[in-house]
């Protein structure tokens, strides 16, 4: 019964994580001969539906509407100002731009890269940032990955690097799509601030929590770790009602471990509780990062707890297995090796998460805990690069081809990361309906081997590229 409580908590969560699609408004702005319009047309694509042709209003913009993987887009153009005669090019120029920018989410700006920054963008960039629009620059006709000159000097026009694209050969297209996600997370409210994986990645303490059944070890391995008899006086800063959380540092790193509510209780009745709570066990994985999971040496991987460690992955935590009582093991080798093979069969899904086997009773093995959950933090945050994702799509594809559905290919076209923490990807595809499971396992192993992200917990959701 509880087992089924655990799932319907894990499905009602992971419906409310779905969004509802909306459309992004985006301004295609910058000087002529950009390549504003080629720019347009192909994220148009074929249905290209211009809609600005009422008699008596001058062709200024454009207006239609087209897609960008998943992200519905309502375009405007500002191109076509430079026949307009009747006034001033600047002027009118200007307007233009200034409408279309009042209308969008975002705004596209488009320079040359071959070209580089010419006094005529420095003008745009004037216009765009008095606006308060969120701006993409876009160094276009960087076919070939080329680090053109031009646009290394495009940092001037005050907007950051610019996003190395090229509209004509459809180059750089999952690197907007990256950007672009970003801006519909914020506009629909569940963006993910990456505020602590920057400047603040160092000063935040990685939350921890240390779970398991009864008896597994937990609190004498936590006294240990803490280096006093903690836990069981209660540190009486950081008690709030009914959790504890304790932080200390590990090697100049802020280590904050997260609820041992289940653990306090025990230690203040002084009595063993006799089964595991799932409500200590749900929060405690909620609330942290790293999830520890301890077990005895004796009797580790018995269903609970398979049950709590595909749990934390459905959370998408990092988990680190610490097998415990190792003082108490006959033969070190043999078992080690059993157990990971259990864990291999078991847990397919957490494959390579790693293994601490430590004995909190005479402390050996317990210097090998702290580095593994760093390293399973960093592991858990990595961003991979747009770039290296699709280079490493190809060989992906390459080595093992998509099966065909009906006689045709599910061709992968392109894929970007769209989250850390853990590490999200999504991955566009024709006939992505028929994508089958396997395939998807193979494509999310070998990104955690390719990119040395074991036992994370990664996401990859395929869709639809019309
Ligand atoms: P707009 O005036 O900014 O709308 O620019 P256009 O879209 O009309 O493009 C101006 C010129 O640049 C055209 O000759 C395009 O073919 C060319 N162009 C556009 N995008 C690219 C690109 O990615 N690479 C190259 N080499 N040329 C491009
Ligand atoms: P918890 O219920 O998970 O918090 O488990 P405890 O920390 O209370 O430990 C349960 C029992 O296992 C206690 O009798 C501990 O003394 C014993 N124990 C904990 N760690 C070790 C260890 O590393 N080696 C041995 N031999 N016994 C241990």
């Amino acid at each position: 019964q509880e087992a089924s409580l655990l799932h319907l908590f894990f499905f009602l969560h992971s419906i409310s994580c779905n969004n509802l699609c909306m459309t992004l408004k985006i301004a295609i702005v910058g000087r002529p001969n950009v390549g504003k319009s080629t720019l347009f047309n192909r994220l148009a694509g074929k249905k290209l539906a211009i809609v600005d042709d009422q008699p008596g209003v001058t062709r200024d913009r454009r207006y239609a509407s087209g897609h960008i993987g998943d992200i519905d887009l309502d375009l405007i153009d500002t191109a076509g100002f430079e026949d307009v005669a009747d006034t001033s090019l600047e002027a009118r120029m200007r307007q233009q731009t200034e409408k279309a920018i009042e209308e969008c989410d975002v705004a596209l700006f488009v320079m040359d890269a071959r070209e580089g920054v010419v006094p005529l963008d420095r003008i745009f960039a004037d216009i765009l940032r008095f606006k308060d629009k969120p701006v993409i620059l876009i160094a276009n006709k960087a076919e070939g990955h080329a680090g053109f000159a031009g646009a290394e000097e495009a940092h001037v026009l005050g907007f950051g690097a610019p996003l190395h694209l090229s509209a004509e050969h459809g180059e750089g297209i999952s690197e907007l799509y990256e950007a672009l996600e970003k801006y519909r997370q914020l506009i629909e409210g569940d963006f993910i601030a990456d505020e602590d994986e920057d400047e603040d990645e160092d000063t935040k303490p990685v939350r921890i929590a240390i779970i398991g059944r009864p008896n597994a070890g937990k609190s004498t391995l936590i006294n240990r770790l803490l280096g006093e008899d903690r836990l069981l006086t209660g540190p009486e800063a950081g008690i709030t009602r009914d959790s504890i959380s304790v932080d200390w540092e590990y090697e100049g790193r802020k280590i904050r471990l997260v609820d041992t509510a289940g653990l306090r209780r025990k230690a203040r009745v002084q009595e063993k509780l006799e089964k595991l709570s799932t409500a200590d066990t749900i929060r405690a994985i909620t609330f942290a990062e790293v999830v520890i999971l301890v077990m005895d040496q004796e009797n580790a991987f018995e269903t609970q707890d398979l049950q709590i460690a595909d749990l934390v992955e459905r959370e998408g935590r990092a988990l680190i297995y610490v097998i415990s009582k190792w003082d108490t093991v006959e033969e070190p080798q043999a078992r080690l090796h059993e157990l990971s093979e259990i864990a291999e069969r078991m847990l397919p899904q957490l494959r390579g998460a790693p293994f601490v086997a430590l004995s909190a009773l005479n402390g050996r093995g317990l210097d090998r805990l702290m580095p593994a959950v760093l390293k399973a933090y960093r592991n858990w945050s990595a961003k991979v690069k747009t770039r290296d994702l699709n280079d490493w799509l190809k060989l992906a594809i390459q080595r093992h081809p998509p099966p065909a559905v009906d006689g045709k290919r599910i061709k992968p076209k392109y894929m970007a990361q769209t989250k850390g923490r853990p590490p999200t990807f999504v991955l566009f595809a024709s006939r992505a309906y028929a994508m089958p499971a396997h395939y998807q396992r193979y494509l999310i192993n070998s990104l955690r081997e390719s990119f040395d992200m074991p036992g994370v917990p990664i996401r990859l959701s395929v869709k639809a590229n019309a």
